[in-house]
């Protein structure tokens, strides 16, 4: 069996610290270097539920997307909810390894993920990383549809093949409008709307949208063709990364005869639980006005 050690620095060559951005917090946050690993989960949230999913497992190693701790902290007592997280890993010789901004930028990675899950080609990524002279790393992908698709059908192919959650897919703009070309972003992605614009696509698949970006984003058609927005459950959109992470690893654990056991958490952590339509307004397919 590989020590911690060995399992850390094959997942710090898939996604490299100094590749985060500056506010970002990732690595290993709890684990000892020389423990031996066996089994390993991959989720997004590094939160009790999935902590004691871990430790029903028998996993010696979590690796999360998000941070556990993003702006530090003063204390890791058990009365506070992240403490108690930190708690149960030392308790059960679980370590917690997170990759963050560094998989999102990482080729291939979390907008890789999305837009494999939805099937759709990469054309390359909406900014791209400058200190990558392939110019394949970078924030967001480029995608092309082989087959054009309105942006109903769109988003119904996105409800279909991301991981269900309550609130399912939003959309804003003319659901008729055709789409041929798109730009995913795993997460919160309005930070990323004049790239999309300058890329010309006909649509964006992201999460976490906001009432006044996404209605000044949609309504900004004087000097652009419009482009249409799809928001989905910040969860979902990151979801299929842990399954292409995971098979990232197990590849490697082949590769060095480590024989790790490698598993996906199933798991939704999205805090949104329930979703009631507004019947007067919308029909039951997508959301269409009456
Ligand atoms: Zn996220």
């Amino acid at each position: 069996m590989p020590r911690l050690s060995e399992v850390i620095a094959a997942l710090e060559n898939l996604w490299p610290a100094e590749r985060a951005e500056s506010w970002d917090a990732v690595g290993t946050v709890v684990g000892d270097p020389g423990q031996e690993v066996g089994r390993v989960l991959f989720a997004v949230d590094p939160v009790q539920e999935i902590v004691d999913e871990a430790v029903k497992l028998g996993a010696d190693l979590l690796v999360t997307h998000h941070p556990l701790y993003l702006r530090g902290t003063t204390t890791v007592a058990a009365s506070t909810f992240k403490g108690r997280v930190v708690h149960t890993l030392i308790r059960n010789d679980i370590a917690l390894h997170v990759a963050h901004t560094n998989a999102d930028t990482a080729d291939p990675g979390v907008s890789d993920a999305l837009a494999g899950a939805l099937d759709l080609r990469v054309a390359g990524p909406l900014v791209p990383d400058a200190g990558d002279p392939e110019g394949r790393r970078g924030l967001g992908r480029i995608c092309e549809l082989d087959h054009p698709l309105t942006v109903r059908e769109l988003a119904a192919l996105a409800a279909r093949c991301l991981p269900a959650t309550a609130q399912g897919i939003r959309v804003a703009g003319d659901p008729e409008a055709v789409v041929r070309t798109l730009a995913v972003s795993g997460g919160s992605g309005d930070s990323l709307f004049d790239a999309v614009r300058a890329a010309g696509v006909d649509a964006f698949l992201t999460a976490d949208l906001r009432h006044h970006p996404a209605s000044e984003f949609v309504a900004d058609r004087a000097a652009h063709s419009p482009v249409a927005l799809l928001d989905a459950a910040h969860w979902a959109t990151e979801w299929p990364w842990c399954e292409l992470a995971a098979a990232q690893l197990d590849e490697i654990s082949d590769r060095h005869g480590w024989d790790l056991r490698v598993h996906v958490s199933k798991t939704v952590t999205d805090p949104w639980t329930a979703h009631a339509a507004s019947t007067d307004t919308t029909d039951e397919s997508l959301g269409a006005p009456n």
